[in-house]
């Protein structure tokens, strides 16, 4: 099978047990995303169980593209399970983060690891290889994540110096490399079960949503470490290397020739101009720019003064108030340390102070708060927030009801202090759905609400989101030095739309106007981004800073690569014809299984609803400056403002009918019927949800 290494990797914590499960049985669901979700429904048999029981199945996948020069796929690795962070149910689901890992797991001959069951003590798992080990964490136990993974080098390169050749010893694969390990590993926050626990690779590669970190804690996993000196086998390097230089000189940004571009494959970012979200921006030190393996981007950098290494976006955003820049990125250092999510820290950084700015702080029902807020914006005051969602205590080492409460999640803990619908509603508790932050403005972007809402966790994918920079810097700033968005809106819904097969050719699908936003085309838009990213980028592994690449300034009638290149590549790799429409259909496929997963977990459609205040309220914060979209409004296109508006509760559960029937789901429940299931090749899954009663009804 070219572009898999052929097997995947099972560990069970609890029987100490290694054993391989052969890829060719879970192939044709593609790699990464799809391959997980099968693999945890056929293993995990009670799909209720919470995100901490030793049952629940986690799985951390690679695609074929995973080690080769596939242009921004190359780095990425998939993680899912029951997770924990999400309310009130933790979903099942996923997160993703980039760096050498998926890369280096190919070249030790693995396409994924399944850990499953709990160890009796910490334990890290060693893979070299075909050699794999479980072995004692108990000096690693309480140690950060960046410390972990030097002490993990050290130990599998014993001397070694990192680029000098090493050994790999084993018999039926001697082969040496120059590279240090691959680790991902927990912190403090996954150790003491924090729900805001994520993992982390490198110095800021994090797989940041879902909790995971506390569920590798609930199993006494510290860290996975792998070091591998194979290869990926590609099936036809030549056209690989054609379609990967064809793309560079059609579509990637041009030194020579610089032009304007937002998230996007023309997007210029070095030498480097990663997202940095710092205040005050770019840190003035030596910085160079810094890649996943085999991207041709570097969107990140590293500094001269090994500070915020690798970070971005939200990881780069925590702490605005900090007292000065070098404050802001050691804050971000912090988060990556100690194992936390930045977005959600950042929006229960700001929950903590509203509640003491508005003197709530001392109510009641909330337990007595540690934190100094005389000494809010110096370090000493961010190290000991981050310690007491980290260790769930003082902040200091001493046990505390405050900071067990916020460590357990922020609304979680405003549900303790009887304040979650208050704080929610007052706009104060920045969570909309499912317990978890806001991050684009859901009432404008409401293909970002919708799709968050109706799956598991923020959606964070941004393949629509540079539009609306596009136009909002060229309206704003742009005016004043003649800058146009790339594309008029009626010719831009036309370019993208018409990659959206199978629903291409209706352009209302991108008609962000108040009339629209609850149709039958809005549902084909949510549905059409859910199949695209559930198997191109969550699957095939595209990563979302760089694809898709739907409108290009590069390429003629700046029309992108998407719904081209996609397929080009799969086929070098694999050598399989598989069109961007197979993908496209093995999304759905692959997002009808999540779903019934979710259905067995208890999701029904009366739930899904967000919190009142986006039917109440228009947004105070300004999430994410003016969200100019294309709308359809007195017979023109044109692009809007639609950043100040609420939504419809009755309009959007009318809409719910409309994406349930496009989905062929049971109209009253969510529940998806058997024909639906079945007609995907589902059936087995179809029987399971007929055991627990919660088969749809056919229309
Ligand atoms: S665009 Fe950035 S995050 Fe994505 S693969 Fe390239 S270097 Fe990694």
């Amino acid at each position: 099978m070219n572009g898999y290494a052929g097997k995947i990797l099972r560990a069970d914590l609890s029987t100490k047990k290694i054993s391989s499960i052969p890829t060719e049985k879970y192939a044709h669901w593609g790699g990464g995303h799809g391959m997980g979700s099968a693999i945890f429904f056929d293993l995990v048999k009670d799909k209720t169980i919470d995100g901490l029981d030793p049952e629940n199945v986690v799985t951390i996948m690679t695609s074929p593209f995973s080690g080769t020069l596939v242009p921004g796929a190359s780095g990425r690795t998939e993680v899912q399970a029951i997770g924990v962070q999400s309310y009130p149910i933790g979903w099942y689901t996923r997160s993703n983060f980039g760096g050498r890992f998926s890369a280096m797991l190919k070249f030790a001959g693995w396409d994924g690891v399944v850990i499953e069951g709990k160890a009796d003590r910490p334990v890290w798992l060693d893979i070299r290889n075909d050699k794999i080990a479980i072995r004692d964490a108990g000096s690693l136990w309480g140690k950060d994540t960046w410390n972990t993974q030097e002490e993990i080098w050290d130990r599998v390169m014993g001397k070694q110096e990192f680029g000098q050749w090493m050994g790999l010893g084993s018999e039926d694969n001697p082969g040496n490399t120059t590279q240090k390990p691959a680790v991902l590993a927990i912190g403090p926050a996954g150790e003491n079960l924090s729900r805001l626990a994520c993992l982390i690779h490198d110095a800021s590669n994090a797989a940041g949503q879902g909790g995971f970190g506390a569920v590798w804690g609930s199993k006494n996993l510290k860290a996975i470490s792998v070091i591998g000196t194979g290869a990926v086998k590609v099936n036809d390097p030549k056209a690989l290397m054609t379609a990967r230089v064809w793309q560079k000189e059609n579509y990637a940004f041009n030194l020579d020739n610089l032009k304007k571009s937002w998230v996007g494959f023309g997007e210029f970012h070095a030498p480097p101009l990663p997202v940095l979200l710092w205040r005050g921006g770019r840190p003035k030190v030596a910085q160079r720019p810094q890649a996943c393996v085999g991207c041709h981007s570097a969107c990140r950098a590293r500094f001269e003064d090994a500070l915020g290494n690798e970070a971005s976006c939200y990881s780069s955003a925590f702490y605005w108030d900090a007292r000065n820049l070098e404050i802001q990125r050691k804050a971000s250092d912090m988060l990556n340390r100690y194992g936390l999510n930045a977005v959600e820290m950042i929006y229960g950084l700001l929950y903590i102070r509203l509640l003491q700015q508005y003197r709530q702080l001392d109510s009641a029902h909330i337990p007595k708060c540690p934190l100094d807020f005389r000494t809010y914006g110096s370090e000493e005051f961010i190290e000991r927030f981050v310690k007491m969602v980290a260790y769930g205590d003082d902040g200091l080492g001493t046990k505390n009801q405050f900071g067990k409460d916020i460590s357990g999640g922020f609304v979680r803990a405003a549900e303790k202090w009887g304040r979650r619908e208050t704080d929610l509603n007052n706009g104060m508790l920045q969570f909309p759905y499912w317990g978890l932050p806001i991050h684009k403005e859901p009432r404008a972007q409401v293909y970002w609400g919708y799709g968050t809402l109706l799956g598991d966790r923020d959606i964070n994918e941004h393949d629509l989101d540079w539009l609306k920079w596009d136009v909002q810097n060229a309206k704003t700033w742009g005016r004043k030095y003649g800058i146009q968005p790339m594309l008029e809106a009626e010719e831009v819904v036309k370019v993208i739309t018409d990659k959206m097969v199978p629903f291409d050719g209706d352009i209302h699908m991108l008609d962000f106007s108040e009339s629209n936003i609850y149709s039958e085309h809005m549902a084909k838009l949510v549905a059409w981004h859910r199949y695209y990213t559930r198997f191109w980028k969550q699957s095939m592994l595209f990563c979302d800073v760089r694809w898709p690449d739907f409108v290009n300034p590069y390429a003629p009638g700046k029309i992108g690569s998407t719904g081209i290149a996609e397929p080009k590549y799969l086929k070098a790799v694999t050598g399989k014809d598989f069109s961007f429409l197979d993908g496209i259909n093995l999304g759905r496929k692959i997002w009808n299984l999540d779903h019934a997963i979710w259905t067995l977990q208890g999701r029904h459609r009366d739930m899904v609803h967000f919190a009142d205040i986006i039917y109440k309220k228009t947004s105070d914060w300004d999430v994410d400056g003016k969200p100019y979209m294309p709308g359809f409004e007195n017979g023109k296109w044109d692009y809007h403002n639609y950043g100040k508006r609420t939504l419809d509760r009755n309009k959007f559960d009318a809409f719910k009918d409309r994406f349930y029937t496009l989905m062929e789901w049971d109209t009253e429940t969510g529940y998806p019927p058997k024909t639906t299931l079945e007609s995907l090749g589902l059936g087995y899954v179809a029987d399971e949800l007929e055991k627990s009663g919660k088969l749809g009804r056919s229309s």
